[in-house]
């Protein structure tokens, strides 16, 4: 845990009780301060009062002697509407901040020159934060990894000048963290998602944009207009910027993706990285904006070839992303179930050829609509969930495609299909381009019972 020693002795109010609000209340007492907990339902409150906290039922209590209120990100703090505690705090003059706040605020207080990268992006955040996080390690460090992805940020060991932090941020938690000032930041991309969570465009790449602002140098994917916006404006002020493009490779400086290679411009002149070619972790390109912003968040250890290229190929990957599961015959079983909106499944969708692909959930604002031209890749779709019906309706004529209902039809179908082609290669791929919550609490939970069920099918002989 990191202790917050920079609020010692002041009245703190942490409101969320879920994994990142619970830890940033024990920080804080660990590091000396008074603090009191609430949360709206009940467990969360239950789990508080388990770990010896606080609690204050804040709808009515005075805020009045509070230094700040730390939020947990999940609660809105202005779209669709900010919460109830965040109008009293304001009201309170009381200021809004998150757990990765503390950390910063810690960090400057304790080790301000150690070494943290923070990271963002519509898409790509986890398989870049995890892939950082492997690379240094090969090169040697003690690595804490966290935030977004995983064990929140105050349950990591505290800053110091001998580890890296390696950080994932959402822009629910950048929008807590005025300060944000890692030595690496990290901007994969910025594509429409969460506008129900952000209200407009301009909002939510604000927010995005807050990651990099302010951090030492500036690691800008330059492939979307508005990241290319920011970079741009970055460089004007005279920030270091480094640019990451697999659509521009003849950029004069940055970090490319040429073919399968990552490749290092500066001032126009083009030295050799890495090669990406047959690391299954790292299929696709939008895994080589991945992997050139994670090389470049290395900053001179990107230097050392031979480490990169070992640190890349040894990258075992994340579970739902692109997850290979394993053969059947001829036929490949892929887990995307990470891929909740169209932006992430057309990924998949490129990196991948003689798909049969399992697709459908709760749809997303767009549906499958801008896929369209890329359905000449699939053999045949699985439709499950509760946008079958819509999504069949825009496939159309273009495939043939199946109403499955689930996720084990889906399977059991598409194994067949596939085991019976005459090509070489099928791949059977979840990409469902859909929230899971018609079905499954989660998408981790859709992807681990497409895994159970792709190995149940394994584990028999194939026809
Ligand atoms: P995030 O943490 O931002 O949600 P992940 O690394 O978990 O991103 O990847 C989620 C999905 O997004 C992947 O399954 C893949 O389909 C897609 N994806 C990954 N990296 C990128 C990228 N750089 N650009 C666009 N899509 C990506």
């Amino acid at each position: 845990m990191t202790p917050i020693t920079s609020f010692a002795g002041k009245r703190v109010a942490v409101f969320g009780l879920g994994a990142s609000g619970l830890v940033s209340a024990q920080a804080l007492v660990a590091g000396g301060a008074d603090v009191v907990v609430w949360d709206d339902h009940r467990p969360g409150r239950e789990k508080a009062a388990a770990a010896g906290l606080k609690l204050e039922d804040f709808v009515t209590a005075d805020m009045t002697g509070i230094e700040s209120l730390v939020l947990a990100p999940g609660v809105p703090l202005t779209h669709p509407y900010p919460h109830w505690i965040v109008v009293k705090a304001k009201a309170a003059g009381v200021e809004i901040i998150g757990d990765i706040e503390l950390f910063i605020r810690e960090r400057a207080h304790i080790a301000p020159k150690s070494p943290f990268v923070a990271i963002t992006g519509t898409n790509g955040k986890s398989t870049t934060t995890a892939l950082v996080a492997h690379l240094y390690q090969t090169f040697g460090y003690e690595v804490e990894v966290g935030g977004n992805i995983g064990v929140p940020v105050l349950a990591l060991n505290p800053p110091s000048d001998k580890r890296v932090h390696v950080i994932e941020c959402s822009s629910f938690q950048i929008d807590l963290a005025p300060s944000l000032n890692p030595s690496f930041g990290v901007l994969l991309n910025i594509t429409v998602d969460h506008l129900d969570r952000h209200g407009t465009m301009e909002h939510y790449s604000g927010i995005k944009e807050r990651l990099v602002a302010k951090a030492n140098v500036a690691i800008v994917g330059v492939d979307d207009d508005i990241c290319a916006g920011i970079a741009q404006k970055l460089r004007a002020q005279g920030r270091t910027v480094v640019p990451i493009s697999i659509h521009h490779p003849a950029i004069p400086d940055g970090i490319v993706l040429e073919g399968t290679r990552l490749v290092r411009k500066q001032g126009g002149v083009a030295s050799p990285i890495a090669d990406l070619a047959g690391i299954p972790s790292l299929r696709g390109t939008h895994n080589g904006q991945n992997a050139a912003a994670a090389v470049a968040a290395l900053g001179p250890h990107g230097f050392e070839l031979e480490l990169v290229q070992k640190g890349l190929e040894t990258f075992p990957g994340l579970a739902h992303r692109m997850e290979e599961i394993g053969y059947r015959g001829k036929v490949l079983y892929i887990n995307d179930s990470k891929a909740t909106n169209a932006d992430a499944a057309e990924k998949a969708l490129l990196s991948l050829d003689d798909i049969y692909w399992i697709l459908g959930g709760r749809a997303k604002e767009g549906g499958i609509g801008p896929l369209q031209p890329l359905f000449h890749k699939v053999a045949k779709a699985y439709l499950i969930g509760e946008a079958a019906e819509p999504f069949a309706k825009v496939i159309g004529e273009a495939i043939p495609y199946e109403f499955c209902g689930t996720i084990d039809r889906a399977v059991e179908s598409a194994t067949r299909d596939a085991e019976a082609a005459s090509t070489s290669a099928p791949v059977v791929l979840l990409s469902p381009a859909c929230a899971s919550f018609d079905q499954f609490p989660n998408f981790e939970k859709r992807g681990d019972k497409f895994r159970e069920v792709v190995l149940a099918k394994l584990a028999e002989p194939p026809i």
